[in-house]
C-alpha cells in the first residue's frame, strides 16, 4: 500500500485530502476497527501497468483505493460510500472506490501525473 508520492501530493493534494474526508466519514461506523483493510492507494503509471490497471486509473493520481471489508460489513460500506458521492465498483476479491466518475477528469490530469493519454 502506497501513499502518493510528494510530485502527486503537490498536484492533486487538495483532492486527494477531500476524498480521504469523503472516505473516512462514509466508513466512520464501517471501517478499520471493523476489520476493513486498505490494501492499494497510489500506484505510479508503470505499477498500474504492470497490474493491468485502466489506463485512466484512478490510483495514479492518488484519487482511488481498494478496500477489503469483511462479509458483515461490506453491504452497508458499499452503500454508505455511494452516499457520499464517491465511486464502487465491486471487485471479485475487493471493492475499489475512486473520488470521480470516470471519464470525468480531464488528459491533462493524468498528463501532469506521468500517465500517457
Ligand atoms: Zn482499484
Amino acid at each position: 500500500m502506497t501513499a502518493p508520492p510528494p510530485a502527486i501530493v503537490s498536484l492533486f493534494g487538495t483532492w486527494i485530502q477531500a476524498f480521504a474526508n469523503a472516505i473516512d466519514g462514509a466508513l466512520d461506523p464501517f471501517g478499520y476497527d471493523q476489520g476493513a483493510r486498505l490494501t492499494s492507494w497510489y500506484r505510479s503509471p508503470s505499477d498500474n501497468a504492470r497490474e493491468g490497471g485502466a489506463q485512466r486509473s484512478q490510483h495514479q493520481l492518488g484519487l482511488a483505493v481498494d478496500v477489503v471489508f469483511p462479509f458483515y460489513t461490506k453491504a452497508s460500506a458499499i452503500r454508505s460510500l455511494r452516499r457520499a458521492g464517491l465511486t464502487v465498483i465491486e471487485e471479485a476479491d475487493h471493492v475499489h472506490v475512486q473520488a470521480y466518475v470516470a471519464g470525468t477528469i480531464p488528459d491533462a490530469a493524468f498528463r501532469a501525473a506521468g500517465v500517457r493519454v
